[in-house]
């Protein structure tokens, strides 16, 4: 049985009401939620969005449940016969609320999610960056912004999707800026913890150092990658961002 980690209550409450945010963690999540051999996520899902809503606790409790309805594995029709049905039982401007949230949650994904991302930015997504797809995890687009004097590029993430490690060279000059446009994203340098970038965020990233950038598990992102001009400059590929330590990053 694997315990669900849980660091809500410790994170929102752990110095107000330390023995609340452990009874939130380890007591609710760690054992209530990870018997798992008893009833499934799925299952729990249902009976705790169902709960919250027959309350009329439409707040952020029940965003934050129904988000983990969606992960557990609820699809769109069936978080829609639940809500209607339970209407029936628990109120009928309850299940509306409950809908306004619910339907924001599960057209979140697929191409809304990419259409809303293409909506948040000035610049184009581009097209499929299928010339350095073999250095990527996932699927990158890539926009040509200028191609003269300095060469400023949209390079654009889908969820999940970063880059290998990789080395910028150049004997004199050279490296990349990083200038993030839209959506949540990481970038790590080797030996150094990940940092989290958002819209507006600048990385400089020198000549020699070994890094990776790429979108946040559950975010479409882009930044512009500026090439600093540069003496004999080139690229070094190296292996790809391992799935463990990358899942780790946004928990
Ligand atoms: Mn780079």
């Amino acid at each position: 049985m694997m315990a669900v980690k849980q660091t809500a209550g410790r994170e929102a409450l752990g110095e107000f009401a330390p023995k609340f945010a452990q009874l939130n963690d380890d007591v609710l999540f760690g054992e209530v939620w990870s018997r798992e051999d008893k009833l499934s996520l799925r299952d729990r899902s249902l009976v705790t969005v169902t709960a919250l809503m027959a309350q009329g606790l439409t707040d952020s409790s029940l965003q934050h449940h129904l988000m983990a309805a969606k992960q557990n594995g609820i699809t769109k029709s069936e978080i829609a016969e639940i809500l209607t049905h339970a209407a029936f039982y628990a109120g009928w401007p309850k299940a509306w609320a409950a809908f306004r949230m619910a339907k924001d949650i599960w057209t979140e994904d697929g191409t809304d999610a990419r259409t809303a991302h293409a909506n948040a930015m000035v610049f184009p997504i581009g097209q499929p960056n299928d010339g350095f797809a073999q250095y990527f995890t996932g699927q990158s687009y890539l926009a040509p912004l200028s191609t003269q004097q300095v060469g400023i590029f949209n390079v654009t993430f889908e969820p999940g999707c970063r880059n290998n490690w990789h080395i910028h060279h150049a004997d004199r000059g050279g490296g990349q800026i990083l200038v993030c446009v839209a959506g949540r994203g990481w970038y790590q340098e080797w030996g150094q913890e990940a940092r989290a970038l958002h819209p507006g965020d600048v990385v400089n990233i020198p000549v020699g150092v070994k890094h990776w950038h790429g979108a946040a598990a559950d975010s479409w992102f882009s930044h512009l990658a500026v090439e600093v001009p540069g003496e004999n400059g080139s690229n070094e590929w190296l292996e790809a961002v391992d799935d463990a330590p990358y899942g780790k990053l946004d928990q």
